[in-house]
């Protein structure tokens, strides 16, 4: 199972999904998976996880304006 998220009604759900591969001109090789939205039917598109607050200040590090205290 998957979680999807539907932008029209907020929120998450779970699915098995249908996978979806095309060809970008531009990036090559893509895939991606859509599931029915179980309140309104629409097609939403797999829910990505917001990156961690660890992660954050790893990649923030190089900026020069980090609170990490290093
Ligand atoms: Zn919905």
């Amino acid at each position: 199972m998957k979680t999807f998220l539907c932008k029209t009604c907020n929120k998450k759900f779970e699915a098995a999904g249908v996978r979806f591969d095309w060809n970008d001109p531009v990036y090559g090789p893509c895939s991606k998976y859509t599931a029915q939205c179980p309140c309104n039917g629409e097609e939403c598109e797999e829910y990505k996880h917001q990156m961690s607050h660890k992660e954050e200040a790893v990649s923030s590090c190089g900026s020069g304006h980090c609170s990490c205290g290093r």
